[in-house]
């Protein structure tokens, strides 16, 4: 496959030397993969040299297994990682297991914020409530952040539709010092649940109960039938992120 971006430009590791340059060749990438799908992006990009040392990044949330589906026709083998916030669901641990079995996926790894800095920040677990920007930034944050490090690389599952804010997001962006992909950004809502139905994949197991979009316990609710699923995150706050795009 022809990459697009001329190698002797490169420089010899992700660091980005020339922003300008980077941003081009970037906008090129991302405006290329506008008439591809979602598994077309992903195969693609991982024969391309910016991403041959990447991370999936995946909440195991509600709508997770299309694009770990898609992960694992293409390269199974390909680091997954969970944040495990210490706030997640058991019913979210227990889909991830389930998922990594059902896909084949090779390597999926559960990071997780520092006891000692949880015990300094946190220690009675209520941060949620009072600083829910602090929490995030201590429960999710730093920990993605520590655990990107070996990669110059990452892959998420975000889409336009779900917020303002993610409507404007390239399918290739610029992330600090690395390059993150957003394979599903055109993916509509129909597309996801027609994924799910053609390939069977199984439900997260909150779906059942009313559940939308799901992250942790609790900033997490119920979403009603025709409410916007990013509904149901940070309900009555002026949030919808967590902060780690
Ligand atoms: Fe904390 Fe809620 Fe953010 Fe999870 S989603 S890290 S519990 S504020």
């Amino acid at each position: 496959m022809t990459l697009l971006i001329d190698k002797s430009q490169r420089p010899e590791s992700t660091r980005f030397q020339d922003a300008r340059a980077i941003a081009i060749q970037l906008n090129a990438l991302s405006d290329r993969y506008e008439s591809l799908s979602p598994t077309e992006i992903l195969a693609d990009a991982l024969q391309h040299e910016w991403f041959d040392n990447s991370a999936v990044v995946s909440s195991f949330g509600a709508e997770s297994a299309v694009l770990l589906h898609m992960v694992s026709q293409v390269a199974p083998e390909l680091p997954v990682l969970l944040i495990d916030t210490g706030k997640l669901f058991g019913e979210t641990r227990q889909y991830a297991a389930q998922l990594q079995h059902r896909l084949g996926l090779e390597d999926v790894r559960h990071v997780a914020p520092r006891r000692a800095e949880i015990d300094e920040k946190d220690p009675l677990g209520k941060l949620s409530g009072t600083d829910p920007d602090s929490c995030c930034a201590l429960r999710k944050t730093i920990v993605l952040q520590r655990a990107l490090e070996p990669f110059g690389s990452w892959i998420n599952g975000r889409k336009r539709h779900q917020t303002d804010q993610r409507s404007l997001m390239s399918i290739v962006e610029r992330d600090g010092d690395r390059i993150k992909l957003n394979p599903l950004a055109n993916f509509s809502h129909t597309d996801i649940a027609d994924y799910h139905r053609k390939y069977e994949l199984p439900d997260h197991p909150l779906i059942s109960k009313g559940y939308r979009s799901i992250g942790c316990f609790p900033c997490t609710s119920k979403v009603g039938e025709g409410e916007n699923p990013r509904s149901g995150r940070w309900p009555g706050l002026d949030k919808t992120e967590c902060g780690i795009h």
